[in-house]
């Protein structure tokens, strides 16, 4: 089911998505030769806390950390932990905030010292394809379909493929909502998105095959050949005057 989002409501997910927002960048900065991703998770944690408002990944589902923190052929659901970064890692924040009973949700991937050519491209494409996403979403009558077919479309025509067995989805009190927003589809094809919808839209993108696997942690999803995945994510609304992008931490 669908819950539309009063003004008032996409008011309340914008204050938690701006926490959200401001952890990423926290957790980003964290981002060096040397740090372990159980560091970064706890810098996150306190940004998110010293906002009063609380990791909406804890415990989701039974996760064990505040952040999911993925590294090179790591997609999604890294757990942080005692893994030291390296030069030339690329690193995966996905970041969640509950703030007055609201969520809002966002990732980026982040660069280690100096990172090659194609890690470099494949971090800017996937963010240049989330914003090929809203553009879609700013055209009349858009569908999830055509949020999808900007995002694989972009992707595709640089050489990388999008994961299709983990998709975008709605926000609102709940961190996972309906409707699931696939990056990949077909023009015309999908739910309608419309006005009051609540969504978070994020590519995952792959250097090789789109196909995924998870690890015995039951939690860390990688690509099935071991090349390097880049995400980014943002909770945006669609609104009267436009789309809104709630994980925004200005
Ligand atoms: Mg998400």
């Amino acid at each position: 089911m669908i819950i539309l989002k009063t003004h008032s409501q996409i008011q309340a997910l914008r204050d938690a998505g701006r926490i959200a927002a401001i952890a990423r960048e926290a957790g980003g900065e964290q981002c060096r030769e040397g740090v372990t991703t159980a560091h970064i998770d706890a810098v996150i944690r306190k940004t998110i806390l010293s906002h009063g408002a609380t990791p909406s990944f804890l415990h989701l589902y039974g996760f064990p950390g505040s952040a999911c923190i993925s590294v090179n052929d790591e997609v999604i659901h890294g757990i942080p932990g005692g893994r030291v970064l390296k030069n030339g890692d690329i690193v995966k924040i996905d970041v969640g905030a509950k703030f007055r009973g609201y969520h809002g949700d966002c990732a980026a991937t982040f660069a280690v010292g100096e990172v090659s050519e194609e890690a470099e491209k494949l971090i800017r494409v996937t963010r240049e394809s989330f914003f090929k996403a809203i553009e879609a979403l700013e055209k009349p009558n858009p569908r999830t379909g055509d949020v999808g077919f900007a995002v694989q479309s972009h992707c595709e025509a640089n050489g990388f493929s999008v994961v299709r067995d983990y998709v975008g989805h709605g926000v609102g009190t709940e961190v996972h909502e309906d409707p699931e927003v696939p990056n990949y589809g077909q023009p015309g094809h999908g739910v309608r998105i419309t006005k009051g919808m609540v969504i978070a839209i994020e590519p995952m993108v792959n250097a090789g095959t789109h196909l995924v696997r998870t690890l015995e942690d039951d939690w860390t999803v990688v690509t099935k050949d071991g090349k390097l995945s880049s995400h980014y994510e943002n909770t945006v609304a669609l609104t009267e005057n436009g789309v809104l992008i709630l994980t925004d931490p200005a």
